[in-house]
């Protein structure tokens, strides 16, 4: 019989690209969404799978819902990618963010501890639990947390409740720290996409200006298709366990412009960037860098390279555009 899987956040980025591994792996997919008069299906079709999955209404901050669909689906794993995912936003967000991104994570592993204990259950753990990082340049499994935005921790709270239930109950979870990831479906207030989207623009007459915030910062960036195969490569392991997922190259926000107005010819760049200081932080992440030599020894690497990324988001979006 095919293996089900509960993919929450499965209108966002990571969880087409996830959906679509699953289903090519001979899964059953279901896919976890709030209730919308109009909900978009746009990342989905992208990718050409909305036909396959079966969508179930539910919502993070709803522990009835949950509840009803663990015990109704009965899934063999569960990946958890539904949150408040944007860091900007959740200094003016911060209660909702915690409702979903912590009390949400609460209520799913209930849900599974009571009704489906054998489920295998994947939290989205991220690089921005790192925060500060520290000395070493890079971050790993023990890193010490320092988070430094209301998102970030959401996210540790999260981190600990799914290693608590591991612990106390002994659930099949993990926790995959990913480092930020991409692609032409990444959500247009993330930097990459805005950068990729302002490019576009600006090379087909549409725009004249990038307005940007902090062009310092650093991160390890990746493509969200490689990393979804990290997320399931955890579930099949003989234990749960942690695990930091990155490239271990990173660039600053600088870096991804230049290489993003390249793709379309332009070299004189900073020209066309105004900084505008309502897109710095009250508390910024100045450096992510993984050292992710842990699922490494699974057999995963990142495949898409910094360059390959980038001139895939800039045509992605001259594509939509010219539409
Ligand atoms: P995303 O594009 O923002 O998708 C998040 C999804 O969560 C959206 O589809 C959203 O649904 C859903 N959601 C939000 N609140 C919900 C609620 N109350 N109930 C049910 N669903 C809800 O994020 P992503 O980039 O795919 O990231 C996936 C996960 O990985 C997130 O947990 C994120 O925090 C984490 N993460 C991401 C990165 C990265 O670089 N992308 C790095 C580390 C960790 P709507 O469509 O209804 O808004
Ligand atoms: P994050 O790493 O999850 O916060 O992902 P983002 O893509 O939102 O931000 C990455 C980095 O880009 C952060 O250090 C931001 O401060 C920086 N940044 C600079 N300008 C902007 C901007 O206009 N929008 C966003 N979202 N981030 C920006």
């Amino acid at each position: 019989m095919a293996k089900k899987a509960l993919v929450t956040g499965i209108l966002g980025q990571d969880g087409p690209y996830l959906a679509k591994l699953l289903l090519d792996k001979g899964y059953k997919v279901y896919g976890l969404m709030r209730r919308y008069s109009n909900p978009s299906f746009d990342n989905l079709d992208y990718l050409g799978i909305t036909k396959q999955v079966e969508f179930v209404e539910g919502d993070m901050a709803d522990e009835s819902s949950l509840l009803h669909l663990i015990k109704a689906i009965l899934p063999d794993e569960v990946y958890n990618l539904a949150a408040q995912s944007f860091v900007g936003g959740s200094w003016q967000q911060a209660k909702l963010t915690t409702e979903i991104n912590s009390l949400g994570v609460l209520y799913m592993l209930n849900a599974v501890k009571l009704f489906s204990p054998t489920t295998r259950y994947y939290q989205a753990s991220t690089s921005e639990m790192f925060g500060l990082g520290n000395d070493d340049g890079y971050q790993d499994e023990n890193t010490n947390f320092h988070p430094r935005s209301p998102y970030g921790i959401s996210k540790v709270y999260a981190y600990w409740m799914t290693v608590n239930f591991r612990e106390s109950y002994g659930l099949f979870t993990a926790n995959g720290i990913l480092f930020n990831h991409e692609s032409p479906l990444r959500g247009i207030q993330f930097v990459t996409r805005k950068i990729t989207d302002g490019v576009a623009r600006i090379k087909l007459g549409l725009a004249d200006k990038l307005a940007l915030g902090n062009l310092d910062a650093r991160r390890d960036w990746g493509f969200a298709g490689d990393y979804v195969e990290a997320m399931h490569l955890m579930l099949q392991q003989d234990k749960g366990d942690d695990y930091v997922v990155g490239t271990g190259e990173n660039h600053s926000v600088r870096d991804f412009a230049r290489e993003a107005f390249k793709c379309v010819g332009i070299s004189d760049f900073e020209k066309y960037i105004v900084i505008d200081a309502r897109f710095k932080r009250p508390a910024e992440v100045p450096d992510l860098k993984a050292k992710a030599t842990k699922i490494n020894a699974l057999g995963w690497k990142p495949k898409v390279t910094f360059p390959e990324l980038v001139k895939m988001m800039v045509e992605a979006d001259l594509k939509r555009l010219k539409k």
